[in-house]
């Protein structure tokens, strides 16, 4: 079984990510700058945060965290987003999730434009996504393509089942696989017979958030199997994925691990993404929006 390593891959595109914020620097006198808004005290996104600002770091990207208490109200929220949306020198801007609960069912398009999206997460965004006209995708199914194209598993005409329907994973997800050219199932909880379609899958992308749910009977001998699950605290020891991935070995083609597989690269995505918003703003790309090659 070939381990597609998330990091081996992740390493490869952070120094092109350098490379090309150098050359952002040298011609326009700044790096590409990503804005972090945490709001509240929350452990993990902590963490997350923490290793988003390290990662920027990393690449030559400037990073600014913005903590903002969780009684923060809506409109002081509301202003805090509009001066990063006319900072300059912002590129992209992310909101780490989850929001306190009295922020949670706002709709984040309404503060953040297209234009500074470096998630993804937007409406704006992903209709974008889904229309097939974007640059920039949810950074976790944006990272499992490249990770696919790292590999050299070439997905047109091929059966890809995806499990998970969420906006920022498994419906994006959908959208990449079909742009792509794979015929795509998107399965969920209340799909029957769950095992029926991932048995006759090529390729699946499990994204339940389900520890260990999913095993070699699960799958088609030979097929490629990424697994997008993230139990335990980060990156780190301790962590396993949705599927059980010691029972994969001498089964199926490829598989990513957890830790070490789409995990990294959902960072790198970020990261991408936020030089790809810069070279939008600065036009060297002439805009990160612009439609993808007619199909
Ligand atoms: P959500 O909880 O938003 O979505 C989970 C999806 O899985 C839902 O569509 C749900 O169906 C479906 N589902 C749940 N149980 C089953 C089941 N038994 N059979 C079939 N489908 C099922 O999760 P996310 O998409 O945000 O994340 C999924 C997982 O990926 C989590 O473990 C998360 O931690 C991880 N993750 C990892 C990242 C990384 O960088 N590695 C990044 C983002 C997420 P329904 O819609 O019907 O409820």
């Amino acid at each position: 079984m070939r381990i597609l390593d998330g990091r081996i891959v992740s390493k490869e595109r952070r120094a092109k990510i350098l490379a090309r914020a150098t050359e952002f620097r040298s011609r326009f006198g700044r790096s590409p700058k990503l804005a972090v808004v945490i709001v509240g005290d929350h452990l993990a996104s902590q963490v997350y945060v923490r290793n988003k600002i390290k990662a920027c770091q990393e690449v030559g990207l400037t990073s600014q965290k913005v903590a903002i208490p969780s009684t923060v109200g809506l409109s002081q929220f509301k202003d805090l987003m509009s001066g990063l949306e006319a900072d300059e020198e912002t590129d992209g801007i992310l909101v780490q999730l989850p929001l306190p609960s009295h922020l949670r069912e706002l709709d984040l398009g309404e503060f953040l434009s297209a234009a500074k999206d470096a998630d993804g997460f937007t409406y704006a965004t992903l209709g974008k996504v889904g229309a097939g006209r974007s640059r920039i995708a949810p950074c976790t199914p944006q990272g499992i393509m490249s990770i696919l194209a790292h590999y050299q598993i070439a997905v047109a005409g091929l059966h890809c089942v995806v499990v998970g329907r969420s906006l920022i994973v498994g419906k994006p997800m959908s959208w990449l696989l079909t742009d792509a050219s794979a015929t795509v199932t998107l399965c969920h909880s209340r799909t029957k017979d769950l095992r029926s379609f991932t048995r006759q899958a090529d390729l699946v992308v499990v994204a339940a958030g389900q520890q260990g749910f999913l095993g070699r009977e699960d799958f088609r001998q030979g097929s490629v199997v990424i697994d997008v699950g993230m139990h335990g605290s980060g990156e780190g020891k301790g962590v396993c994925g949705d599927v059980r991935f010691a029972e994969l070995a001498g089964w199926v083609e490829a598989a990513t691990p957890v830790p070490g597989g789409v995990g990294p690269m959902t960072i790198t995505t970020l990261l991408e993404n936020t030089l790809l918003l810069a070279e939008a703003r600065q036009a060297i790309s002439s805009t990160a929006e612009v439609p993808k090659e007619p199909r």
